[in-house]
Protein backbone atom coordinates (compact mmCIF):
# COMPACT_ATOMS: atom_id res chain seq x y z
CA UNK A 1 0.00 0.00 0.00
CA UNK A 2 1.10 3.29 -0.36
CA UNK A 3 2.64 5.86 1.96
CA UNK A 4 0.14 8.02 3.74
CA UNK A 5 1.31 11.66 2.56
CA UNK A 6 0.78 14.45 5.03
CA UNK A 7 1.78 17.97 5.27
CA UNK A 8 2.83 19.45 8.39
CA UNK A 9 3.31 23.55 8.79
CA UNK A 10 5.04 24.90 11.50
CA UNK A 11 6.84 21.20 11.30
CA UNK A 12 10.35 23.02 12.81
CA UNK A 13 8.40 23.74 15.46
CA UNK A 14 8.22 22.46 19.22
CA UNK A 15 4.80 20.95 18.43
CA UNK A 16 5.36 20.60 14.38
CA UNK A 17 8.97 18.70 15.01
CA UNK A 18 7.29 15.97 17.11
CA UNK A 19 3.99 15.75 14.94
CA UNK A 20 6.68 14.72 12.03
CA UNK A 21 8.98 12.11 14.15
CA UNK A 22 5.06 10.93 15.01
CA UNK A 23 4.23 10.66 11.39
CA UNK A 24 7.41 8.79 10.38
CA UNK A 25 6.58 6.51 12.75
CA UNK A 26 3.76 5.66 11.60
CA UNK A 27 5.10 4.79 8.35
CA UNK A 28 3.86 8.25 6.61
CA UNK A 29 5.54 10.39 3.86
CA UNK A 30 6.20 13.59 6.14
CA UNK A 31 6.31 17.08 4.27
CA UNK A 32 7.13 19.87 6.36
CA UNK A 33 6.80 23.57 5.87
CA UNK A 34 7.94 26.36 7.85
CA UNK A 35 9.77 29.72 7.02
CA UNK A 36 11.47 29.53 10.21
CA UNK A 37 9.95 32.70 12.43
CA UNK A 38 9.98 30.71 15.38
CA UNK A 39 11.19 27.73 15.36
CA UNK A 40 14.71 26.10 14.32
CA UNK A 41 16.28 23.43 11.61
CA UNK A 42 17.95 21.57 15.03
CA UNK A 43 14.75 20.46 16.09
CA UNK A 44 14.25 18.32 12.22
CA UNK A 45 17.70 18.13 11.48
CA UNK A 46 17.65 14.73 12.42
CA UNK A 47 15.57 13.53 9.60
CA UNK A 48 16.90 15.45 6.67
CA UNK A 49 19.11 11.96 5.44
CA UNK A 50 15.44 10.36 5.07
CA UNK A 51 13.58 9.28 2.32
CA UNK A 52 10.56 9.87 3.54
CA UNK A 53 10.81 13.62 4.75
CA UNK A 54 10.98 16.63 2.80
CA UNK A 55 11.49 20.44 3.81
CA UNK A 56 9.86 23.31 2.58
CA UNK A 57 11.16 26.98 3.43
CA UNK A 58 7.79 28.64 2.79
CA UNK A 59 5.62 31.47 4.36
CA UNK A 60 2.07 29.34 4.35
CA UNK A 61 0.13 33.10 4.37
CA UNK A 62 1.46 33.26 0.72
CA UNK A 63 0.11 30.65 -2.05
CA UNK A 64 1.06 27.12 -1.12
CA UNK A 65 2.43 24.90 -3.55
CA UNK A 66 2.83 21.16 -2.95
CA UNK A 67 3.31 18.77 -5.62
CA UNK A 68 1.34 15.08 -5.38
CA UNK A 69 -0.82 13.54 -3.60
CA UNK A 70 -1.64 14.55 0.15
CA UNK A 71 -3.63 12.62 2.74
CA UNK A 72 -3.57 14.73 5.66
CA UNK A 73 -2.50 18.41 6.24
CA UNK A 74 -1.90 19.48 9.69
CA UNK A 75 -1.71 23.31 10.13
CA UNK A 76 0.67 23.99 13.06
CA UNK A 77 2.52 27.23 11.83
CA UNK A 78 1.73 29.88 13.77
CA UNK A 79 3.51 32.46 16.27
CA UNK A 80 2.53 30.73 20.02
CA UNK A 81 3.89 32.11 23.09
CA UNK A 82 2.52 35.61 23.89
CA UNK A 83 6.14 37.16 23.47
CA UNK A 84 6.19 35.49 20.06
CA UNK A 85 2.71 37.07 18.90
CA UNK A 86 3.28 40.11 20.65
CA UNK A 87 6.49 40.65 18.31
CA UNK A 88 5.03 39.91 15.21
CA UNK A 89 1.24 40.73 15.81
CA UNK A 90 0.69 40.79 12.10
CA UNK A 91 2.50 37.86 10.36
CA UNK A 92 0.23 36.08 13.81
CA UNK A 93 -3.04 37.82 12.00
CA UNK A 94 -1.95 36.77 8.53
CA UNK A 95 -1.02 32.96 9.59
CA UNK A 96 -4.12 32.03 11.28
CA UNK A 97 -6.37 33.82 8.41
CA UNK A 98 -4.83 33.52 5.09
CA UNK A 99 -2.31 30.90 5.70
CA UNK A 100 -5.38 28.88 7.13
CA UNK A 101 -7.41 29.76 3.75
CA UNK A 102 -4.42 28.39 1.46
CA UNK A 103 -3.86 25.15 3.51
CA UNK A 104 -8.09 24.70 3.50
CA UNK A 105 -7.91 25.68 -0.68
CA UNK A 106 -4.99 23.00 -0.73
CA UNK A 107 -7.44 20.35 1.05
CA UNK A 108 -10.15 20.98 -1.12
CA UNK A 109 -7.76 20.40 -4.10
CA UNK A 110 -5.84 17.13 -3.14
CA UNK A 111 -9.26 15.77 -1.23
CA UNK A 112 -6.43 16.00 1.85
CA UNK A 113 -7.84 15.87 5.50
CA UNK A 114 -6.73 18.79 7.48
CA UNK A 115 -6.36 19.47 10.80
CA UNK A 116 -5.85 23.08 12.88
CA UNK A 117 -4.05 23.63 15.51
CA UNK A 118 -6.08 25.68 17.61
CA UNK A 119 -5.85 26.76 21.36
CA UNK A 120 -7.46 27.46 24.86
CA UNK A 121 -6.75 31.17 24.27
CA UNK A 122 -9.89 30.84 22.18
CA UNK A 123 -11.50 30.82 25.59
CA UNK A 124 -9.95 34.09 26.63
CA UNK A 125 -9.91 34.78 30.24
CA UNK A 126 -12.97 31.92 30.84
CA UNK A 127 -15.73 32.48 32.42
CA UNK A 128 -16.70 28.84 32.53
CA UNK A 129 -14.28 26.56 34.92
CA UNK A 130 -13.10 24.09 33.84
CA UNK A 131 -12.95 25.23 29.91
CA UNK A 132 -15.86 22.49 28.00
CA UNK A 133 -15.50 22.89 24.07
CA UNK A 134 -19.39 24.31 24.15
CA UNK A 135 -18.48 27.67 26.30
CA UNK A 136 -17.81 30.38 23.65
CA UNK A 137 -15.13 31.85 25.47
CA UNK A 138 -14.46 35.78 26.77
CA UNK A 139 -11.50 37.13 24.78
CA UNK A 140 -10.83 40.81 23.88
CA UNK A 141 -10.51 41.72 20.88
CA UNK A 142 -8.80 44.58 20.54
CA UNK A 143 -6.13 43.17 23.59
CA UNK A 144 -2.71 42.55 23.06
CA UNK A 145 -3.72 39.02 22.95
CA UNK A 146 -6.45 40.01 20.47
CA UNK A 147 -3.78 39.38 17.41
CA UNK A 148 -3.09 35.75 18.08
CA UNK A 149 -6.43 34.56 19.86
CA UNK A 150 -8.82 36.06 17.44
CA UNK A 151 -6.57 34.74 14.42
CA UNK A 152 -7.41 31.24 16.00
CA UNK A 153 -11.02 32.02 16.40
CA UNK A 154 -11.52 32.87 12.68
CA UNK A 155 -9.59 29.83 11.99
CA UNK A 156 -11.86 27.93 13.50
CA UNK A 157 -14.50 29.74 12.08
CA UNK A 158 -12.73 29.45 8.15
CA UNK A 159 -12.32 25.84 8.98
CA UNK A 160 -15.32 24.96 9.76
CA UNK A 161 -16.72 27.02 6.71
CA UNK A 162 -14.84 24.69 4.30
CA UNK A 163 -15.99 21.27 6.14
CA UNK A 164 -19.78 22.85 5.56
CA UNK A 165 -19.63 24.22 2.83
CA UNK A 166 -17.23 22.57 0.41
CA UNK A 167 -17.59 19.18 2.18
CA UNK A 168 -13.74 18.95 3.47
CA UNK A 169 -12.72 16.66 5.89
CA UNK A 170 -11.38 18.59 8.77
CA UNK A 171 -10.42 18.27 12.28
CA UNK A 172 -9.80 21.27 15.30
CA UNK A 173 -8.04 20.30 18.03
CA UNK A 174 -7.91 23.13 21.30
CA UNK A 175 -4.53 22.64 22.56
CA UNK A 176 -3.69 23.24 26.02
CA UNK A 177 -0.37 24.27 27.85
CA UNK A 178 2.05 22.24 26.18
CA UNK A 179 5.96 21.73 27.38
CA UNK A 180 8.56 19.43 26.54
CA UNK A 181 12.07 18.78 24.84
CA UNK A 182 12.61 21.17 21.71
CA UNK A 183 10.75 24.24 23.50
CA UNK A 184 12.65 27.71 23.41
CA UNK A 185 14.77 28.50 26.24
CA UNK A 186 14.00 32.21 25.12
CA UNK A 187 10.52 31.68 24.19
CA UNK A 188 9.17 33.82 27.29
CA UNK A 189 6.80 31.01 27.97
CA UNK A 190 6.49 30.58 31.88
CA UNK A 191 7.99 27.16 31.48
CA UNK A 192 11.16 27.58 29.92
CA UNK A 193 11.43 30.93 31.79
CA UNK A 194 11.52 28.94 35.16
CA UNK A 195 13.82 26.44 34.10
CA UNK A 196 16.06 29.06 32.38
CA UNK A 197 16.40 30.83 35.66
CA UNK A 198 16.57 28.34 37.75
CA UNK A 199 19.70 26.47 35.97
CA UNK A 200 21.19 29.87 35.63
CA UNK A 201 20.57 30.53 39.03
CA UNK A 202 18.39 33.88 38.82
CA UNK A 203 15.22 34.62 40.64
CA UNK A 204 12.20 33.44 38.95
CA UNK A 205 10.09 35.95 37.43
CA UNK A 206 5.82 35.24 38.77
CA UNK A 207 3.65 38.07 37.02
CA UNK A 208 1.45 39.40 38.85
CA UNK A 209 0.70 38.00 42.41
CA UNK A 210 1.48 34.43 41.05
CA UNK A 211 -2.13 33.18 41.62
CA UNK A 212 -3.01 32.58 38.53
CA UNK A 213 -3.37 28.98 37.48
CA UNK A 214 -2.34 27.09 34.07
CA UNK A 215 -2.79 23.07 33.28
CA UNK A 216 0.60 21.75 31.54
CA UNK A 217 0.52 18.90 29.50
CA UNK A 218 3.23 16.62 28.39
CA UNK A 219 4.20 17.03 24.48
CA UNK A 220 3.81 13.02 24.23
CA UNK A 221 0.53 12.93 25.53
CA UNK A 222 -0.46 15.91 23.15
CA UNK A 223 0.41 14.37 20.02
CA UNK A 224 -1.12 10.84 21.14
CA UNK A 225 -4.49 12.75 21.31
CA UNK A 226 -4.28 14.68 17.88
CA UNK A 227 -3.31 11.41 16.30
CA UNK A 228 -6.58 9.69 17.66
CA UNK A 229 -8.16 12.73 17.00
CA UNK A 230 -7.19 13.00 12.93
CA UNK A 231 -8.48 9.83 12.77
CA UNK A 232 -11.70 10.03 14.24
CA UNK A 233 -14.41 11.30 12.41
CA UNK A 234 -15.26 14.10 14.64
CA UNK A 235 -15.16 17.74 12.69
CA UNK A 236 -16.19 19.69 15.64
CA UNK A 237 -13.64 21.59 17.95
CA UNK A 238 -11.92 18.68 20.85
CA UNK A 239 -10.21 19.67 24.10
CA UNK A 240 -6.62 18.20 24.28
CA UNK A 241 -4.62 19.17 27.97
CA UNK A 242 -3.92 17.75 30.75
CA UNK A 243 -6.42 18.33 33.80
CA UNK A 244 -3.74 18.81 36.51
CA UNK A 245 -3.90 22.31 37.10
CA UNK A 246 -2.14 24.48 39.76
CA UNK A 247 -0.96 28.44 40.46
CA UNK A 248 1.98 30.26 38.68
CA UNK A 249 3.62 30.66 41.92
CA UNK A 250 2.94 26.45 42.89
CA UNK A 251 4.87 25.47 39.61
CA UNK A 252 7.67 28.14 40.43
CA UNK A 253 8.04 26.09 43.80
CA UNK A 254 8.17 23.04 42.07
CA UNK A 255 10.89 24.16 39.48
CA UNK A 256 13.16 24.86 42.31
CA UNK A 257 13.04 21.80 43.81
CA UNK A 258 13.11 19.96 40.99
CA UNK A 259 16.12 21.76 39.87
CA UNK A 260 17.38 22.22 43.22
CA UNK A 261 18.28 25.85 42.96
CA UNK A 262 18.29 28.41 45.82
CA UNK A 263 16.66 31.36 43.44
CA UNK A 264 13.70 33.46 44.75
CA UNK A 265 10.40 34.09 43.69
CA UNK A 266 10.15 37.72 42.43
CA UNK A 267 7.12 39.77 41.26
CA UNK A 268 6.77 41.62 37.98
CA UNK A 269 3.40 42.69 36.52
CA UNK A 270 0.67 40.80 35.16
CA UNK A 271 0.46 40.85 31.44
CA UNK A 272 -2.76 42.91 29.82
CA UNK A 273 -5.66 40.11 29.60
CA UNK A 274 -3.56 37.36 30.99
CA UNK A 275 -6.31 34.66 32.20
CA UNK A 276 -6.87 34.14 35.13
CA UNK A 277 -7.64 30.61 35.24
CA UNK A 278 -7.10 27.76 33.20
CA UNK A 279 -7.76 23.58 32.45
CA UNK A 280 -9.66 21.90 30.21
CA UNK A 281 -12.56 19.44 30.39
CA UNK A 282 -11.72 16.41 28.51
CA UNK A 283 -14.69 14.44 29.20
CA UNK A 284 -15.22 14.50 25.20
CA UNK A 285 -11.52 13.58 24.44
CA UNK A 286 -12.21 10.36 26.71
CA UNK A 287 -15.10 9.10 25.26
CA UNK A 288 -14.50 10.02 21.64
CA UNK A 289 -11.05 9.17 21.55
CA UNK A 290 -10.43 7.04 24.55
CA UNK A 291 -7.99 9.27 25.16
CA UNK A 292 -6.88 10.86 28.70
CA UNK A 293 -2.96 12.27 29.74
CA UNK A 294 -0.29 9.80 31.06
CA UNK A 295 2.41 11.71 31.89
CA UNK A 296 2.29 13.31 35.41
CA UNK A 297 3.99 16.53 35.65
CA UNK A 298 6.71 15.07 37.16
CA UNK A 299 7.36 12.61 34.69
CA UNK A 300 7.23 15.50 31.57
CA UNK A 301 9.51 17.63 33.41
CA UNK A 302 12.72 14.91 33.99
CA UNK A 303 13.15 14.64 30.59
CA UNK A 304 12.49 18.45 29.83
CA UNK A 305 15.00 19.16 32.74
CA UNK A 306 17.59 17.53 30.69
CA UNK A 307 17.06 18.60 27.54
CA UNK A 308 16.88 22.15 28.90
CA UNK A 309 20.33 21.49 30.93
CA UNK A 310 22.05 21.08 27.54
CA UNK A 311 20.86 24.52 26.35
CA UNK A 312 21.54 27.00 29.31
CA UNK A 313 25.23 28.47 29.05
P1 LIG B 1 6.58 27.14 17.66
O1 LIG B 1 6.83 28.60 17.59
O2 LIG B 1 7.64 26.26 18.23
O3 LIG B 1 6.20 26.56 16.24
C1 LIG B 1 5.51 27.29 15.27
C2 LIG B 1 6.22 27.09 13.94
O4 LIG B 1 5.49 27.76 12.90
C3 LIG B 1 7.64 27.66 13.93
O5 LIG B 1 8.53 26.69 13.46
C4 LIG B 1 7.53 28.86 12.97
O6 LIG B 1 8.75 29.14 12.33
C5 LIG B 1 6.43 28.41 12.05
N1 LIG B 1 5.71 29.49 11.36
C6 LIG B 1 5.14 30.60 11.92
N2 LIG B 1 4.55 31.35 10.95
C7 LIG B 1 4.73 30.69 9.78
C8 LIG B 1 4.34 30.95 8.43
N3 LIG B 1 3.66 32.06 8.10
N4 LIG B 1 4.68 30.05 7.47
C9 LIG B 1 5.37 28.92 7.79
N5 LIG B 1 5.79 28.63 9.04
C10 LIG B 1 5.46 29.51 10.03
O7 LIG B 1 5.21 26.95 18.48
P2 LIG B 1 4.49 25.62 18.99
O8 LIG B 1 4.37 25.70 20.45
O9 LIG B 1 5.10 24.43 18.37
O10 LIG B 1 3.02 25.84 18.39
C11 LIG B 1 2.61 25.18 17.20
C12 LIG B 1 1.12 25.42 16.98
O11 LIG B 1 0.36 24.92 18.09
C13 LIG B 1 0.77 26.90 16.82
O12 LIG B 1 -0.23 27.01 15.83
C14 LIG B 1 0.19 27.25 18.18
O13 LIG B 1 -0.75 28.29 18.09
C15 LIG B 1 -0.46 25.95 18.61
N6 LIG B 1 -0.57 25.84 20.07
C16 LIG B 1 0.52 25.55 20.84
C17 LIG B 1 0.37 25.46 22.22
C18 LIG B 1 1.53 25.09 23.12
O14 LIG B 1 1.34 24.99 24.34
N7 LIG B 1 2.71 24.84 22.62
C19 LIG B 1 -0.88 25.71 22.81
C20 LIG B 1 -1.94 26.03 22.00
C21 LIG B 1 -1.80 26.07 20.63
N1 LIG C 1 4.36 33.84 33.53
C1 LIG C 1 5.08 34.16 34.65
N2 LIG C 1 6.43 34.38 34.51
C2 LIG C 1 7.09 34.28 33.31
C3 LIG C 1 6.32 33.92 32.16
C4 LIG C 1 4.95 33.72 32.31
O1 LIG C 1 4.54 34.26 35.76
O2 LIG C 1 8.31 34.51 33.25
C5 LIG C 1 2.91 33.59 33.70
C6 LIG C 1 2.01 34.31 32.68
O3 LIG C 1 1.68 35.61 33.15
C7 LIG C 1 0.80 33.38 32.65
C8 LIG C 1 1.39 31.99 32.90
O4 LIG C 1 2.67 32.21 33.47
O5 LIG C 1 -0.09 33.69 33.68
C9 LIG C 1 1.57 31.18 31.63
O6 LIG C 1 2.21 31.99 30.68
P1 LIG C 1 2.72 31.45 29.28
O7 LIG C 1 3.31 32.60 28.56
O8 LIG C 1 3.55 30.25 29.48
O9 LIG C 1 1.40 30.94 28.53
P2 LIG C 1 -0.09 31.48 28.40
O10 LIG C 1 -0.88 30.40 29.01
O11 LIG C 1 -0.28 32.77 29.14
O12 LIG C 1 -0.27 31.64 26.95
Amino acid sequence: MAKKRVLITGGAGFLGSHLCDRFLKEGCHVIAMDNLITGSLDNIQHLFHREDFEFYNHDVSKFVHVPGDLDYIMHFASPASPIDYLKMPIQTLKVGSLGTHNLLGLAKAKGARMLIASTSEVYGDPLVHPQTEDYWGNVNPVGPRGVYDEAKRFQEAMTMGYHTFHGVETRIVRIFNTYGPRMRLDDGRVLPAFIGQALRGEDLTAFGDGSQTRSFCYVDDLVEGIYRLLLSDCADPVNIGNPDEITINQFAEEILKLTGSKSKIIYKPLPTDDPKQRQPNITKAKELLGWSPQFSRSEGLKPTLEYFKDKVK
